[in-house]
């Protein structure tokens, strides 16, 4: 414990010592006052931490979480879930639309903005492309743009109107709001609740092709190019799909995309004995999928990851397969799986996986750049990538515990996150942890 003081006030200067920079490996020292980085340490800091070799980084962005306020607090609130991204080296995170009621409207964007005001970290709501998400009437997109929505998205749920995705593209170029698709054909779906393949039928469950996903975006890809509007394609899962958004990128179109940690990790095998905590939407793929999934990456098709994180009660996804909701929660696990199935197996170097979750999803929404350099907003994360771990779900911060890497052992662990230049989570005996 090396931590020599002094929290309070916003102007006390905090000195990171003996960090390594997250892109050159350098030894670095970093201090912060006022919420920035600035240009030199004074000789007496308020409060120094010894980071002994961990990695600074700009803070991690997430671009799809499900906060589930307004409406469903038994599952996660904004607070919750701030102090689970805080915890899993977040600064930033971008809460879908749809809640209960469904963020559709100014009020409800301007309420959750002010209901994460202290929430610790940033929160930056998304809107809803249709009234209600019931796919008929675009909502109001200048204005929800104005009052701070960052994107739109009837997530959870495709459109499945094509007539309506035209104008909702040809609508938004007035904003610079992207709009971020579920890519699902529901009349592929049908009632399937997991990849459709030999473990669906051992096990007796009805299947989704991960055609219904990819045919939803070779048709938004061509949409895009007859409106020359700004798609982006939520959480991709399959082959297809990521030949059909490298299509659209070798066209020129404005198309990005993004995954999320449990695609590159398992398989519908994860299913086998009837695991409800492996049941998401999109469903766990085939082995084939989850290595395309890994090339999209290392190929640079895939623009940013994300978690879709998507907290549910135990008793909900304690239901028959067939009846528990789909979603597993993503906030606490995202940076460890990413060392364990980029990064260790060498698809990706650290500073690149690392970006993928920085800058990256920053430059896909167009939000304001952080770094770790002298002027920058002191959103930080500190981590250990060799500091092993075991992801146990009763101490997340989050109130979801349906995942199914519950038990894994994994290495890689945030020390310490600052928002704003406050400390938002402090690792349990790690130095950062001491306070005043
Ligand atoms: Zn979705």
């Amino acid at each position: 414990m090396s931590d020599s003081s002094a929290r309070g006030a916003a102007n006390a200067v905090t000195l990171i010592r003996d960090a390594r920079h997250w892109q050159t490996g350098e030894r670095i020292e970093r201090a912060f006052a006022n919420g920035q980085v600035l240009e030199r340490a004074p000789a007496a800091p308020d409060r120094v931490i010894e980071a002994g070799g961990a990695i600074l980084a700009p803070g991690l962005v997430d671009l799809h979480v499900h906060l589930r306020e307004p409406g469903q607090t038994a599952k996660e609130t904004i607070e919750s879930g701030a102090r689970a991204a805080a915890a899993g080296g977040f600064t930033s995170v971008a809460c879908m639309p749809n809640t209960k009621p469904v963020l559709d409207s100014v009020a409800w964007i301007e309420w959750v903005r002010h209901r994460a005001e202290k929430a610790l970290c940033r929160v930056l709501p998304i809107a809803a492309v249709t009234v209600g998400q019931e796919g008929a009437q675009l909502t109001e997109f200048v204005a929800l743009e104005r009052a701070g929505a960052v994107a739109l998205s009837d997530d959870g749920r495709p459109i499945m109107n094509a007539g309506l995705m035209r104008h909702a593209l040809e609508y938004a170029k007035q904003t610079r709001l992207p709009i971020v698709v579920h890519e699902e054909d529901l009349t592929l779906r049908g009632d399937g609740a997991m990849n459709e393949g030999l473990t669906a039928t051992r096990l007796g469950i009805r299947g989704i092709p991960a055609a219904a996903e990819s045919v939803m975006v070779r048709r938004d890809v061509e949409l895009a190019e007859l409106t020359q509007g700004r798609v982006h394609f939520a959480h991709l899962s399959c082959k297809a799909s990521f030949d059909a958004l490298r299509d659209g990128k070798a066209r020129g179109l404005r198309v990005s995309g993004e995954t999320c940690p449990h695609y590159w990790m398992l398989t519908d095998e994860a299913v086998a004995d009837y695991d409800t905590r492996a049941k998401m939407n999109p469903p766990l793929r085939s082995d084939l999928d989850r290595e395309a999934t890994v090339e999209a990456i290392a190929d640079g098709t895939i623009d940013c990851f994300v978690t879709d994180h998507a907290p549910h009660t135990e008793d909900e996804k304690r239901q028959p397969f067939d009846q528990a909701p789909f979603g597993i929660v993503g906030l606490e696990t995202a940076l460890a799986l990413t060392i364990a199935g980029l990064v260790r197996p060498g698809h990706l170097s650290l500073s690149r996986a690392l970006e993928l979750w920085t800058e990256a999803p920053r430059r896909v929404f167009g939000l304001p750049e952080v770094s770790i350099e002298p002027g920058s907003p002191a959103d930080l994360v500190l981590f250990d990538p060799e500091l092993e771990w075991t992801v146990d779900t009763s101490r997340f911060a989050s109130r979801g515990r349906n995942t199914p890497f519950d038990g894994w052992r994994l290495s890689g662990r945030v020390l310490a996150t600052f928002c704003g230049g406050q400390q938002t989570f402090a690792l349990e005996g790690a130095p950062a942890e001491a306070r005043a």
